[in-house]
């Protein structure tokens, strides 16, 4: 099994008061694990068992629930957690930064379509930027534990930054607000990280 459960690259508390250390422990301990341990019992003995999971994604209309939202939630909590540090927040910088430029006008202007995205997603879902193709910067929004590598989105393309807009991810600190929880994001938002998968990706 290619497979493995990921460590959190912070402690619980490491990015409070943005993100609570409570939440934090249930999100990944519960919540990604749960994805994970679900996802490896659905996939365990099946053909697809040695493929990638990006392999997997690109044919997920293929695949049944099991495999579509615990292979989704494994994944995208994976992203979610490295697009945030506590040394994160400011501004891009390099080769990032002028890609933002040009495809968004300004990093303001990202950060209002991504946020845009992430409040107006209804219900369970992910806010998303990705490198589409053709080495574009794009925002993209997806339900449940689906995401933008999965060939059942409109809108496809290799996320470089994730945020969880599921209640789980912030309703002990925020309840119902949800746009006070986006905006929190953008204080810890690991733009190193996004800057590493973005060369990766284009
Ligand atoms: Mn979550």
């Amino acid at each position: 099994m290619s497979f493995s459960f990921p460590e959190l690259p912070y402690a619980y508390d490491a990015l409070e008061p943005h993100m609570d250390a409570r939440t934090m422990e249930l999100h990944y301990s519960k919540h990604h694990q749960g994805y994970f341990n679900k996802f490896m019992a659905a996939i365990e003995g099946k053909p697809n068992a040695n493929k990638s999971l990006e392999e997997i994604f690109s044919n997920i209309t293929n695949e049944g629930a099991g495999i579509r939202n615990n292979g989704g939630g494994y994944y995208n909590h994976g992203i979610f957690w490295n697009s945030m540090s506590p040394n994160g927040g400011g501004a891009p910088s390099g080769e990032l930064a002028d890609a933002i430029n040009s495809a968004f006008g300004s990093l303001d202007k990202l950060k209002e379509e991504f946020s845009n995205a992430a409040k107006t997603r209804f219900g369970s879902g992910w806010a998303w930027l990705i490198v589409d193709k053709s080495g574009n910067l794009k925002v993209t929004s997806t339900a449940n534990q689906d995401n933008p590598l999965m060939n059942s989105e409109s809108v496809n393309g290799t996320p470089i930054m994730g945020l969880d807009v599921w209640e789980h991810a912030y309703y002990l600190n925020y309840q119902n607000r949800r746009p006070d929880y986006v905006a929190a994001f953008w204080n810890v938002v690991n733009w190193e990280y996004v800057a590493q998968q973005f060369s990766a990706a284009k």
